[in-house]
């Protein structure tokens, strides 16, 4: 079957075509976070959906580029730095940071760049895109002394959202501060300086201000990745405005289409109530790990559901994971003694048949992780059978470790205890800790790099050094 995804735009299965099809290069930009707080397991269901979709696109011999923005200046973080009585950098930081070690405890990959939206060299970006759309007409400055987008004057703005524009008008409620705006729907490209944005404040030609949210999303996506980009994800709350603001602005400016497959993840709701702190259900990862739960355990329970589908989380969900998991190490235990027994004398040649590659081609179907775990877990129940049985050769137990090894590069789910470290990692690992008990930075250098090009990655954690398989290993 060919790689197929749903596409938000034309509400259809579409076969996926990356521009570069022949080079099989894909770029992808998708919405990081707001970082005005610590991001919650909601925010993190769609960043583990779009870490499966980088790991799937690469597990089918595609070399992903992918760039996560971080919001770190809007109406929410210059609220957050006003309430803590701190300057703008000095309250985002510390849910940069936050979030750092929040994608590192999920194993979620790291996007290429993760460009930040007070960058002047995006300032600068978004203050060229703002003129060049005021020029085509595309957007005018109100008497407030902000910037507004027309999109009267852009035909298609409502499209991404299936959004009639006649409706917008009806429903939409006149805020106290935008009654400068020609239509209801116009939103602000460069928010004119208030008393409450303090000391945040950036020159423009209509004066000192700052970017609206929507434009830092299309400047930094058009700045690292031209015109048009492969895919684009979020979560289906960024739909409308935030995508369908993006569109306007980007093909206001380029004239190209912005966006070949816009893909979107589904809320997450908390034990089937939408999450929210009055509720007393709002949960960030620290509060997890907490409980006693790991970060694969939690991995695994965002990712198991279709991510078009609303994920239900619950204690009971979580425990599943945890037991899903049990089920995959002790699987892999057996397989290894297995692998490593004598050959059985008559061997039946135990082999599930096609079995291993439907669970790429559930992958391929618009990303089904639901089918291609309930793959895993057949397989896990035959061979398991098998060797109950005394007869799963120790080669058919190797090829089904190779196998799980290559699926294992999409899900990132084998725990750490069990990986052991080849002899040869160990040794390098030992002549590194020495060289840097003698202050030989220059020698440790050189055995990270070749502890490296063996596929394992080092960390120097305040606990010493830490091995650990590399990403692009296996
Ligand atoms: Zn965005």
């Amino acid at each position: 079957m060919a790689l197929r995804f749903f596409s938000t735009y034309s509400r259809q299965l579409e076969d996926f075509e990356p521009r570069d099809l022949a080079g099989r290069k894909v770029d992808i930009y998708t919405c990081g976070p707001t970082v005005y707080s610590r991001a919650h397991i909601g925010n993190f269901r769609a960043y583990v959906f779009e870490d499966l979709l980088q790991r799937h696109l690469e597990l089918r011999g595609y070399t992903v580029h992918r760039v996560m923005n971080i919001t770190d200046v809007d109406d929410k973080t210059i609220r957050g730095a006003r309430e803590a009585g701190i300057p703008l950098t000095e309250s985002t930081v510390q849910f940069k940071e936050a979030f750092f070690e929040d994608i590192e405890t999920l194993r979620i990959k790291r996007a290429d760049e993760f460009p930040a939206a007070t960058d002047q060299r995006y300032i600068d970006k978004m203050i060229e895109m703002i003129a060049t759309l005021i020029s085509r007409g595309l957007a005018y400055q109100a008497e407030d002394k902000s910037v507004y987008f027309r999109i009267n004057k852009f035909p298609d703005y409502g499209k991404l959202a299936h959004f009639d524009l006649t409706q917008l008008q009806s429903t939409g409620r006149v805020k106290h501060d935008e009654y400068d705006k020609e239509h209801i729907g116009d939103f602000a490209l460069w928010k004119a300086w208030d008393e409450e944005d303090g000391d945040v404040a950036w020159e423009s030609p209509w004066g000192r201000g700052r970017p609206g949210w929507h434009i830092e999303c299309s400047a930094m996506a058009t700045a690292l990745l031209g015109a048009q980009i492969d895919l684009h994800c979020g979560g289906v709350d960024n739909i409308f405005p935030h995508h369908e603001a993006e569109i306007a602005q980007s093909e206001g400016v380029t004239g190209k289409k912005f966006v070949r497959y816009w893909l979107h993840c589904a809320h997450l709701l908390v034990d089937g109530q939408k999450m929210s702190k009055s509720l007393g259900n709002f949960y960030t990862l620290p509060n997890l790990l907490e409980k006693g739960y790991t970060g694969r355990e939690i991995r695994y329970a965002l990712m198991r559901v279709h991510y078009r589908a609303p994920l239900n989380f619950t204690w009971d969900g979580m425990d599943e994971a945890r037991q899903a998991l049990a089920r995959i190490d002790e699987w892999l235990v057996r397989l290894r003694e297995c692998s490593a027994s004598v050959p059985l004398a008559k061997t039946k040649g135990e082999q599930a048949g096609s079995l291993p590659y439907t669970f790429e081609d559930a992958l391929d179907d618009d990303l089904n992780i639901s089918a291609a775990l309930g793959f895993l877990f057949e397989t896990i129940r035959e061979t398991n059978r098998a060797m109950d049985r005394g007869e799963l050769d120790p080669a058919s137990a190797t090829g089904w470790l190779d196998w799980w090894k290559r699926i294992n590069n999409v899900l990132d789910l084998e725990t750490e205890d069990e990986i052991l470290q080849p002899a040869e990692i160990v040794q390098l690992a030992k002549d590194r800790e020495n060289a840097r008990r003698e202050k030989n930075w220059k020698r440790s250098d050189e055995l990270r790099d070749r502890i490296s090009a063996l596929g394992w990655e080092v960390r120097d954690t305040k606990d010493g050094q830490k091995i650990t398989r590399g990403a692009g290993s296996g």
